[in-house]
């Protein structure tokens, strides 16, 4: 399947034509339909890979993932001057710390707005998310000037919440599509930075193409973010099919619609109830629960858990995720890269190993 996808630049190229601004954002989960009401379009960061690290090394302590001294590095690098502001949300210390070396020392030129998340599903974690939004709601407004209506951001909430159901649909249908690994999730993660409505055309443009169905040895990708994406094509090599994720970038912010009128509660519910996540406080029972569904569901045979080296949040949760998934019959094997690293010989040779057992 031959899709033509923007690329950042250009994107950030239109936007800034357009006189819109950008926000770099940080992983993982926010709501970019407010921003969008400001006129704020979301470039997300993961990483990105292929920077050099010693710009933010001299800050960092070597145990902090490579995602954050990437981010560090790449804005040291002055590769963040198109951006207007970044907003950091807490999704872990390592993240937290980012922010606040930024705020205290490096002072950078753009505006830092940083995003508490709480770590339940109770009613008192979505209230307490509901006025986190408010509060950056206001603090926006002061940027920008601007003071978007409550109509405004239920507009902008349906138009991301149409574009994760068409994400959700690609999801379904990507064994019918003929699509391979690597380009597959090239798709579902230009959500990372493309506007909504563009994202969405894209979708739509993809479901309705089909192809020769792939019939590769069924698998679940687990982790924070498929970095180096050679992993993919690495599995396309090995003939493994992704038929489904437990990736923070991807599968994990497959958020529902949301329900009711009141825009700061919606946005809140669409995180709050976003499929389970360590670190927003999921228990191992309900990652396990949702694991062996999306096996069955998906006919997966194993899990990979393709892990950020230093990342806290999934490596604590990894013993004993993976012996409760070996109870109920679900294998997994685990490695860890580097994100500016190229993919080691010696992770490949264990994918290559896990999916020949797989299909043993
Ligand atoms: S990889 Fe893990 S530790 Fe690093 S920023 Fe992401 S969640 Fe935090």
């Amino acid at each position: 399947m031959q899709m033509t996808i923007p690329s950042r630049k250009e994107v950030i190229k239109d936007i800034k034509k357009r006189k819109g601004l950008v926000a770099a954002v940080l992983p993982i989960h926010y709501s970019r339909a407010l921003l969008r009401t400001f006129d704020i379009y979301p470039i997300e960061l993961w990483g990105p890979p292929k920077v050099d690290v010693s710009l933010g090394g001299t800050h960092l302590q070597t145990y902090v993932c490579s995602i954050v001294h990437n981010a560090l590095s790449f804005l040291k690098m002055g590769a963040l001057n198109v951006a207007d502001l970044l907003l950091i949300p807490h999704t872990c210390d390592s993240l937290q710390g980012l922010a606040s070396i930024l705020i205290d020392l490096i002072k950078p030129e753009q505006a830092i707005f940083p995003l508490y998340l709480p770590r339940g599903q109770r009613e008192d974690d979505l209230t307490f998310l509901a006025d986190e939004l408010h509060s950056l709601y206001a603090q926006l407004s002061d940027f920008t000037g601007k003071h978007p209506s409550d109509e405004d951001l239920l507009a902008a909430i349906k138009r991301e919440e149409m574009s994760d159901l068409l994400m959700a649909k690609l999801y379904k249908k990507k064994q019918l599509m003929g699509i391979n690994n690597i380009d597959f999730y090239r798709l579902i993660r230009s959500r990372e930075y493309l506007p909504a409505e563009q994202f969405s055309d894209l979708a739509d443009e993809a479901l309705q193409t089909s192809g020769e169905p792939i019939q590769g040895i069924p698998i679940i990708l687990s982790g924070i973010v498929p970095e180096p994406m050679e992993v993919l094509s690495t599995i396309d090599e090995m003939n493994g099919e992704v038929v489904a994720d437990d990736l923070a970038c991807c599968g994990r912010r497959l958020y529902e619609p949301g329900t009711g009128t009141d825009p700061f509660r919606r946005m809140a519910e669409r995180i709050i109830y976003a499929p389970p996540d360590p670190t927003r406080g999921n228990s191992i029972e309900e990652r396990v629960k949702y694991l062996t569904g999306m096996a069955q569901n998906t006919g997966a045979k194993g899990i990979i858990f393709y892990d950020v080296k230093f990342c806290e949040p999934e490596l604590f949760d990894l013993p004993e995720l993976r012996n409760a998934l070996k109870e109920v019959g679900l294998a997994s094997i685990n490695v860890e890269v580097n994100i500016n690293n190229p993919l080691p010989h010696q992770v490949a040779t264990r994918i290559g190993a896990f999916l020949e057992m797989l299909d043993s």
